[in-house]
């Protein structure tokens, strides 16, 4: 949370600065404290009556409200928190053009949206990871050339809008695009203290409120108005900030030692790191406002891939530093500050305590007693001792929040084979997967209605124009005039111009892309154990989690074996989760392919229940065999599953073949896929190889 209250400070001293971008689990109280942030801003001066909240010294010349003269009226307000909704419409974004009057009464009316009420203020947005791509795009145009521009119907409007833009995510819910994770200045991991001292003083702080809410909100209010002072005064010191060039050595190093893309990052981290300076009360950069900078800065921009997980190494950062020539600060730390300034400087990369820690080892053949391998059963969220610097395979120990390995899980390398690694109880030792490829696009037939995103045909708030009816919240200009020109001659029509009643409004009807459940449900028996076939198997699985992953769907996963089938993943936007699951999937036994089955229909039944518009995709990877239950058993159960949109990937291989899979495939109505028939360009003829280059 210090960290957290920093980077906000920071932005709020320098809004330059671009933001903050804040990650972590629920229940973490990220909301109230962004939200919380608003009140700690210096006021803004804007014109009396501005919609557009023009800076009475500068107006903007080009101003819908506009144009303001000299001597235009300024009041003070304070600086807006304005909140955007993720399934918010794109008008509400960019504000309209209000058609409707200016069809019926003949005037030009623009409606302000929130990027003109964020326009020097901050625009909030809560799980920012879930935002609809088309309002991200919107959103990265307005902060690159801070202002607004719409367009309708040849009428356009553009007006200034910068702010601060500030988000919050799980990231168990998915990543964020890498555009978008660029655009925010500095990020910052909270997790839920662990910290006795901590939470008893959360608890302490609780019961203070509920003793005495007006004293408690008195003080909290003292509190609060000298932040918002001590704030000012940092913003009125900044421009006396001057960066020594051995601080800026630091920070372009540190940006090259963490191979960051462009300048951004050395920008932004000299930013950040001048505005600690001004909030510090010092008029000098110190190696310290350095390093916190770097802290929040990099973190995010270091990631190269989708799936890698987030955190900065802080030795490295550490050794960088000191190599960059014995640059140091004496000046003590603001004391009024100390305790939010000098936290811990481990980043609290921790998520929580997983349920069911896989067991992370490295690829030594015995880690027990290897001295450079961590205490596997360590749960702490700092790095482990072996957690060098770029050390292969495991970055950050073994915290329960440490990154997945995926890149070897996706890349099918071959690390740990034949070193007994991940033997869990009874099971054999997981295989390793082929490496992923692109696969075909299974879709769910019709027109859903369910979250936006890439797979199958919806109704959505984008996309294209498929026609037209009754209604006012995109009009549709030509079906509009069509509905009023009937009753022209009726409405006394003399002169040009048509006479439109406001029930002859039509709005667009748009269809773009859904994004669905898709389930995995996977035969994990001895049947498909053999160690090739299930290499191809999870091969297969991770790519169609990478396919889920591009296509914005939630993914869930049942394995089955032994005498049962086991939810492996609850249904989740988080296709690390997915992909971290399958890497340890442990195989063997007998095929209980009834009892995966109708798990999977529990599963489905629910998730219609708490998420009705969101179609599931079955996805069922077996040879079709059932040896635990009989074959009949298998087909009454996927009975249950008829009317879901179901693929069966057939795995069955050999000269023999019984084509179980092709009976279960047509009895749940689902169209089935050999294995090898899986990648893209396979039907295409092309020959693709996706075994792993070992
Ligand atoms: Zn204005």
């Amino acid at each position: 949370m210090a960290d957290l209250k920093l980077a906000l400070l920071i932005n709020a001293v320098a809004p330059a600065v671009g933001g903050v971008l804040v990650r972590g689990e629920k229940g973490t109280a990220k909301s109230t404290i962004v939200r919380a942030l608003a009140a700690l801003l210096p006021e803004v001066a804007v014109v009396t009556d501005c919609r557009f909240s023009c800076d009475p010294d500068a107006p903007d010349p080009r101003c819908p409200d506009g144009p303001h003269g000299d001597g235009a009226d300024g009041q003070v307000r304070p600086a807006r928190l304005v909140e955007l909704p993720i399934g918010a419409a794109e008008d509400r974004l960019t504000g309209s053009l209000d058609l409707e009057r200016a069809l019926t009464e003949g005037v030009q009316a623009y409606q302000p949206g929130l990027l003109a009420a964020a326009h020097r203020g901050v625009l909030y947005v809560d799980e920012v990871n879930l935002l609809h791509d088309h309002l991200v795009d919107l959103l990265l145009d307005a902060a690159a050339m801070g202002q607004s521009y719409v367009e309708r119907e040849g009428v356009s409007v553009r007006h200034a809008s910068r702010f601060l833009l500030v988000g919050t995510m799980n990231p168990e819910e998915g990543e964020l695009r890498p555009q978008l994770l660029d655009r925010f200045g500095l990020t910052v991991e909270v997790a839920a203290t662990r910290d006795p001292e901590e939470r008893a003083e959360v608890v302490r702080r609780r019961l203070a409120y509920e003793a005495d809410p007006a004293a408690f909100a008195a003080d909290w209010a003292r509190a609060e108005t000298e932040l918002a002072w001590r704030i000012e005064q940092a913003r009125a010191r900044l421009p006396e900030v001057v960066l020594p060039d051995g601080a800026l050595r630091q920070i372009t190093a540190v940006c090259a030692a963490f191979e960051v893309d462009g300048l951004r990052a050395d920008i932004v981290m000299a930013r950040a790191a001048m505005a600690l300076a001004a909030w510090h009360d010092r008029t000098v950069v110190t190696a310290d406002d350095v390093r916190v900078a770097a802290r929040l800065a990099l973190p995010h921009r270091r990631r190269r891939d989708p799936f890698d997980a987030p955190g900065l190494d802080e030795d490295k950062l550490d050794e960088v530093l000191e190599n960059t020539g014995g640059y140091d600060s004496a000046e003590p730390q603001d004391p009024g500050f100390g305790e939010d300034t000098a936290p811990d400087l481990v980043p609290e990369q921790s998520t929580g305590p997983d349920p069911k820690p896989a067991p992370e080892t490295d690829a030594k053949p015995d880690s027990g007693t290897d001295p450079e391998d961590p205490d596997p059963d360590d749960p702490g969220p700092d790095d482990g001792p072996g957690g060098g610097p770029d050390g292969p395979g495991d970055p950050a120990g073994p915290g329960d929040g440490a990154p997945v390995d995926i890149e070897q899980a996706l890349s099918g390398e071959e690390s740990g084979e034949g070193s007994g690694k991940r033997a869990r109880g009874d099971s054999p030792e997981p295989a390793p997967a082929d490496a992923v490829y692109r696969t075909r696009v299974f879709t769910v037939p019709g027109l859903g209605e369910g979250a936006p995103g890439r797979r199958s045909r919806a109704r959505t708030p984008y996309g294209r124009t498929t026609g037209a009816r009754p209604g006012t919240r995109s009009v549709h200009l030509t079906a509009t005039l069509l509905a009023a020109a009937p009753h022209q001659r009726a409405r006394g029509r003399s002169g040009p111009g048509l006479v439109v009643r406001s029930d002859d409004l039509r709005e667009r009807v748009r269809e773009g892309r859904e994004g669905n459940l898709v389930l995995f449900v996977v035969d994990a028996s001895g049947s498909m154990a053999a160690r090739q076939r299930m290499r191809a198997v999870k091969g297969a699985v991770l790519s169609l989690l990478l396919d889920a992953y591009q296509r914005r769907d939630k993914v869930g996963l049942i394995t089955f074996r032994g005498t049962s089938a086991e939810l492996a993943l609850p249904p989740t936007s988080s296709v690390e989760a997915g992909a971290r699951r399958l890497e340890t999937l442990p195989t063997g036994g007998r095929t209980p392919l009834a009892a995966g089955l109708l798990r999977a229909a529990e599963l489905l039944r629910a998730e219609r229940l708490r998420d009705p518009a969101r179609r599931p995709l079955l996805v069922l990877v077996t040879d079709g065999r059932a040896t635990h239950g009989s074959p009949a058993d298998a087909l009454r159960a996927a009975d249950l599953l008829r009317g879901v949109t179901s693929v069966v990937v057939d795995c069955e291989r050999g000269p023999v073949r019984l084509g179980l899979a092709g009976g279960i495939a047509a009895r749940l109505g689902a169209e089935a896929v050999r294995l090898e028939e899986l990648a893209a360009d396979a039907l295409a003829g092309v020959v693709h190889d996706h075994r792993a280059a070992a």
